[in-house]
């Protein structure tokens, strides 16, 4: 089941502020429309009373599909929180859910992602049976070997599922302010499944790299250089 709950909110345009109906917990299972919704960016849409302004409302959220193992927890990057306090209060929650469970809980499996377009992303690799951290070290390396055109604080790379092939993984970069999408970067396939058997011997080498909640090559070069 998924969990809605009603806030007040003020439209960015006019300041009419109206009380809505977010959602806030997303079982993909059991409501496989709100999951439509959410991939085609109209989840937790408004349009303001009065000035008819449509707008999106990002609040955390929390994606669950039992089917498919798998949890993210999509806490919006703003103004008030950054990603360490968003990581820190993410370790909180896990602590809290271990005390309540009394054993530990598999966390592993739980992601955390700071924007829409990154949850979309994930759901598309994790439901092709792609490997998270082998696709965030493809991009590591694109982002490495392209230095001088890649810069990971001004662009953001993301893996365009749909559009890939057999024979090659499809990446395109978005700007991080005005999130339009641009330059498109191929990477062969057969070189990605190099990867996957490399994953398959020594694991431990990608898990150091990305242990997770957040897998994001982008957040490592960004570590790197602060
Ligand atoms: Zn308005």
């Amino acid at each position: 089941m998924s969990i809605k709950r009603s806030v007040n909110i003020a439209c960015p345009g006019c300041g009419t502020t109206q009380d809505i109906t977010l959602v806030e917990v997303l079982n993909a299972q059991t409501d496989p429309d709100l999951k439509e919704d959410l991939m085609h960016n109209r989840l937790n849409r408004v349009s303001c009373s009065d000035c008819d302004i449509d707008f999106r409302v990002d609040l955390p959220l929390l994606y669950t599909d039992a089917k498919a193992g798998l949890m993210i927890h999509w806490v919006p990057e703003n103004d008030d929180a950054n990603r360490e306090q968003i990581l820190e209060e993410f370790d909180e929650v896990i602590e809290r859910m271990n005390a309540e469970a009394g054993e530990e809980v598999s966390v592993p499996n739980v992601r955390l992602v700071m924007n829409r377009v990154e949850l979309v992303e994930l759901i598309y690799m994790i439901e092709a049976g792609m490997n998270q951290r082998v696709v965030e070290y493809v991009k590591y390396s694109i982002y490495t070997r392209n230095q001088e055109k890649l810069d990971p604080e001004r662009h953001r790379m993301l893996l365009n599922v749909e559009d890939s092939t057999d024979d090659e993984l499809l990446f395109v970069m978005q700007d991080v302010d005005d999130r339009e999408l641009g330059q498109v970067l191929r990477y062969g396939r057969s070189a990605y499944e190099s990867l996957l058997e490399l994953f398959a011997d020594e694991p431990e080498e990608f898990m150091e790299m990305f242990p997770g909640p957040c897998i994001s090559a982008r957040d490592v070069l960004l570590e790197d250089r602060a």
